[in-house]
């Protein structure tokens, strides 16, 4: 029987929690409303953290609260009064980047676990190591390492370590990054990132402000950095053979529709590893259903790559929307999210089963307490879909888009 890494999944809020568990999820990582590195999400309040920590023990599953944004000094105490008021909080992990930070959470709870984030850039064992011996549990390794470098890492390492295996991509190391600070006065390393390295760039000379030159990169604009997406599917065996303890997607900002289908699509590999079935035409299949949530072009990263400017080769400046997601379930019915039409072939994917397609042919949208004959579903409405009645509550339903 293979040794199965976690799966390890982003939420953004306890409703895309509970589609993530749903949906597969060994372990879901969460932030709270400071300190982590996706500080424009949701996020969690400290009673939310409570709930969500009680929820997903409940599915046997584990959670991990980020606390991994670069710390001033300014912060220490207001950091020390948080970690003190969650400490009675039942967390599996704290990821954290400032090792400043690995041990406050050590003074204040000598049991908690400590996972480093991939913001602190360790690159070898020997860093590995060094968390170890300060109490570190596990170590998300840089994603720019080459793979047989992981190998050596994993065999010579005394912590579990943990790859990016979907998701966004950053032109520095694992997001230490000022660009986006410099451009907007956003700053990346508090958890505020303008994804300015995707913007589209001119020239301008200084006594002309409004006359813009093109700088020709490509066809689509110059941008400093225009990142493919993160997929690594196609080499999941490998890093289940190599010893890798947990596989973590990035997305700490993506609805509940997106969490879904990537989550669904990652449980169902493992799932093939583990009984020995992951064909090269199961990962084409699952490739194809990656692709329907929103992504842009899928690049095996530095890890596999070994010339680099595939990077940037993106068909599109941004992201690729092959499916709309049209609606959820609420009370047997579909909560709509999306625009659309009696007439339209819908697909539902549905935890734990494949997905399949269904033709809307008698559409009823509730008013004023009465479901009445419709052509259109427009958002926020409550429809009635003939044929999908009793669907299971955490469904998902989207529609090719033309
Ligand atoms: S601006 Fe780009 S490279 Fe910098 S942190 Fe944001 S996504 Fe990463």
């Amino acid at each position: 029987m293979k040794n199965i890494p976690e799966l390890l999944v982003p939420a953004s809020d306890l409703n895309t929690l509970k589609y993530a568990v749903e949906y597969g999820a060994d372990a879901i990582y969460i932030g709270g409303k400071n300190f982590n590195l996706r500080s424009l999400g949701q996020n969690f309040t400290i009673s939310q953290i409570r709930e969500a920590a009680e929820y997903v023990h409940q599915k046997n599953c584990k959670i991990y609260l980020a606390v991994n944004a670069v710390i001033f000094e300014s912060e220490i105490k207001k950091l020390r009064d948080y970690l003190e008021e969650i400490k009675s909080i039942d967390i599996d992990g704290y990821i954290i980047s400032d090792s400043g930070v690995l041990d406050m959470i050590k003074e204040i709870n000598r049991e908690a676990k400590v996972h480093i984030s991939t913001q602190a850039n360790v690159t070898n064992h020997a860093g590995v190591n060094f968390y170890a011996k300060n109490g570190a549990s596990r170590v998300n390794i840089a994603r720019e390492i080459k793979f047989e470098d992981l190998k050596k890492i994993i065999s010579n390492s005394k912590a579990e370590i943990e790859v990016f295996v979907h998701g966004a991509l950053c032109i520095s190391y694992s997001g230490r990054c000022m660009l986006s600070k410099y451009m907007a006065g956003r700053d990346a390393n508090k958890g505020k990132c303008a994804h300015s390295c995707r913007w589209n760039y001119f020239l301008m000379e200084e006594s002309r402000p409004n006359l813009f030159y093109n700088i020709i990169q490509d066809d689509k604009g110059t941008h400093i950095y225009n990142s493919r997406d993160l997929c690594l599917l196609e080499k999941l065996q490998d890093l289940v053979d190599a010893g890798v303890s947990s596989l973590k997607i990035e997305g700490r900002m993506k609805t509940e529709n997106y969490v879904s289908q990537v989550t669904w699509v990652y449980r169902s590999a493992l799932d093939y590893i583990r009984k020995g079935e992951y064909t090269p035409e199961r990962v084409s299949y699952l490739l194809e259903e990656v692709k329907k949530a929103s992504h842009r072009d899928f690049t095996l990263g530095f890890m596999f790559l070994d010339d680099y400017r595939e990077l940037e080769e993106n068909d599109e400046v941004g992201y690729i929307k092959k499916y709309s997601f049209i609606g959820v379930m609420e009370k047997d019915m579909v909560r709509v999210k999306n625009q659309f039409r009696r007439g339209d072939t819908l697909e539902v994917l549905t935890p734990g089963c494949l997905p399949f397609e269904k033709k809307v042919e008698v559409l009823k949208v509730l008013r004023k307490g009465e479901f009445l004959d419709a052509d259109v579903a427009n958002p926020n409405d409550l429809v009635n879909i003939e044929g999908l009645e009793g669907l299971n509550e955490f469904s998902i339903i989207r529609v090719k888009q033309s």
